[in-house]
């Protein structure tokens, strides 16, 4: 049985992008609803740590340096535009966030305070403690529950839909309680559902991380682009990849080697542990590389920082570090190492959060609009700035969930049949039903991040890349018949497995294609086979098209400058 629900504004996301969207789509008068795997506040933006980037006049900063320090960490592929908009937005959303009740932490003098962050010269980072990311996320939901926007809290989507005319008409998806279908239909759809950080193993991401709405926006047509920038985080625990994070080198933390020495002298001589993020990665991986790494990492140092400090501004690091490593911060260094912790590239948007242009310079889905790590403006570039995402999902959540209740103004509700939705039963019972046989997906998937985070990690080149292509089509192929245990349909947590898998193995399908295609290095995409950045041939984005034979198509678009034209990077 199946059951079909009608909305304005459909959201596929409850972490900080899906919730600020649908709050602001709700404010414009929208009918708007959430669908969303998990609950709400188990969504990933729990996770962060550090806070948020936004440059106050009130203290003598300034919206252009953020943006030009935004535009210089991502190594001049910034669409600027869009940067600018992020940087000038960025002082009215954390004001808006204090009033819902962010209890952001506070200076001396009771003023909102403020940490450094990596890339920027002054402290514009604010934060609540070292969980940030939590804390915003309660106040939104609690926002969401004020205003009664309705959440299918536990439910899978599995695809977008769209009627005769090509634009998008909703989702479908199933409750994962019940294993029951349901087609609910929208006028606009905004999909936030965060990164792919799992197509890589290991990664600072929680297991939910698996590229969803990417691959499921780019099987409706969609575009992805700048899919090759992955970021490798400089500082996660040895074993299972933990974040530590930045705000420990924003306290002051230092970075050694093996003879003790701040190695980032030698790579960034005025910013220090303090470079962005590509750049000091690639010298912690240097250092391990040349033999001066210790057991594989290199070590993070907070001694000096003392007890006070960790425990009033770094208090979760501190109990994670103790908890899985053993280690007192307060006493001795912790052994880390770059890993991967974000994708730059997702579906191509404008600066409302649309996937379509109106003016024809690339193709989308008309009435599909993005938002949060899922989308991509492209404001990060080849590098985000730490701190720069939060703002992301809040500034562009907010532009998007506005701009989608405008067009479901304009727009009649789409026509789709009900039957939409037994076809999609069909296909994922198809599935279900397959016979198991001696492999799984448990198996795909580590063989799959493994060869990710092997030759798509911190350094690559031609050699490698191809060997994942390969590898990824002897996944995809094994994929095609692998079967699934569980036939049920009450939390069937291996069929919503094998459907991620699916997701998954498409994504990085992209980041090696269009990785291979980038022969040049730039921000986190840095070849040993091409070791500059070449701004006459590779200063345009790199979007991908699904086909229906499933390959890539490609298409380019120049890089939009407005006032900082690209120059040497050095920090
Ligand atoms: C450990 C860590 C620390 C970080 N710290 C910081 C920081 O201090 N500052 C900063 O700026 N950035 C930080 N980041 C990055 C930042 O947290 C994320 O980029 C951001 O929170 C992503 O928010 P989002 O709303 O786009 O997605 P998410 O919060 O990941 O939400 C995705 C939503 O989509 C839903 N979803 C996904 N697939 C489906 C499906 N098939 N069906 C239904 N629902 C689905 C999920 O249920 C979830 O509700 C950090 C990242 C990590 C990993």
């Amino acid at each position: 049985m199946t059951t079909a629900y009608e909305y304005d504004v459909l959201v596929m996301g409850a972490g900080l992008a899906g919730m600020r969207a649908a709050l602001a789509a709700h404010e414009a008068g929208a009918r708007v609803a959430i669908m969303t795997k998990v609950h709400p506040v188990r969504s990933h933006s729990n996770a962060a740590q550090g806070g948020i980037n936004a440059a106050m006049t009130d203290r003598g900063d300034d919206w252009e340096e953020h943006a030009f320090e935004t535009v210089k960490g991502s190594d001049y592929l910034a669409d600027q535009d869009a940067v600018e908009i992020l940087a000038q937005e960025a002082g009215r959303e954390i004001l808006t966030l204090e009033h819902m009740g962010v209890i952001f932490n506070r200076n001396e003098e009771g003023r909102l305070g403020t940490r450094r962050f990596g890339g920027q010269k002054r402290a514009r980072t604010f934060f609540v403690s070292d969980f940030t990311g939590q804390a915003m996320l309660h106040v939104l939901f609690e926002q969401l529950m004020k205003a009664r926007v309705p959440v299918f809290e536990e439910w899978f989507v599995t695809s977008l839909v769209k009627d005769a005319d090509g634009r998008c008409a909703g989702l479908i998806g199933f409750e994962i309680r019940t294993g029951q279908f349901a087609l609910v239909k929208a006028k606009a759809v905004i999909v936030a559902s965060g990164g792919l950080g799992r197509v890589f193993e290991p990664s600072t991401n929680a297991l939910i991380c698996t590229g969803d709405g990417m691959a499921i926006a780019y099987r409706a047509g969609a575009a992805l682009m700048d899919m090759e920038m992955v970021q490798y985080h400089p500082t996660t625990l040895k074993g299972k990849g933990l974040l530590i994070t930045e705000a420990a080198r924003g306290e002051g933390a230092y970075l050694l080697n093996r003879d003790g020495e701040r190695f980032m002298k030698r790579y960034a001589p005025n910013m220090m542990e303090l470079a962005s993020r590509d750049v000091v990665s690639r010298a912690g991986q240097t250092e391990i590389n040349e033999g001066r790494g210790v057991d594989g990492c290199v070590l993070l140092d907070c001694r000096h920082l003392g007890r006070r400090l960790i425990h009033e501004r770094l208090r979760q690091i501190s109990d994670e570090v103790h908890s899985f490593a053993g280690i007192d911060l307060t006493k001795e260094p912790v052994p880390i190492r770059p890993g991967m912790h974000y994708q730059m590239g997702g579906i191509k948007t404008d600066v409302d959060g649309r996937c379509w242009d109106r003016h024809g310079a690339w193709a989308g889905v008309p009435g599909l609009f993005a938002a949060g790590e899922t989308a991509c403006l492209s404001l990060h570039g080849g590098n985000r700035l730490g701190a720069n995402s939060l703002l992301d999902t809040v500034v562009f959540g907010r532009r998007a969930g506005r701009c989608a209740a405008e067009y479901a103004r304009e727009v009649p509700t789409p026509h789709v049949p009900d039957s939409t939705v037994g076809m999609e039963q069909q296909a994922v019972s198809a599935l279900l039903s397959r016979h198991a046989n001696t492999d799984s997906v448990a198996t795909i998937r580590h063989e799959m991040g493994v060869a990710m985070h092997t030759h798509l990690g911190v350094f690559r080149d031609q050699e490698g890349m191809m060997t994942a292509k390969e590898t990824l089509e002897a996944l995809h192929d094994r994929y095609s018949r692998v079967g699934v245990q569980d036939k049920g349909q009450v939390f069937n947590t291996s069929l919503i497995r094998a459907l991620e898998l699916g997701f998954m193995l498409d994504c990085a399908e992209t980041i090696v294609r269009s990785a291979l295609l980038r022969r040049e290095s730039r921000g986190a995409h840095f070849r040993t086979d091409y070791l500059h950045r070449d701004d006459a041939q590779w200063l345009k984005h790199i979007l991908v098209y699904h086909q229906p034979d499933g390959s890539p198509r490609v298409a380019y678009l120049p890089v939009r400058l407005t006032r900082w034209e690209p120059k040497v990077r050095t920090y």
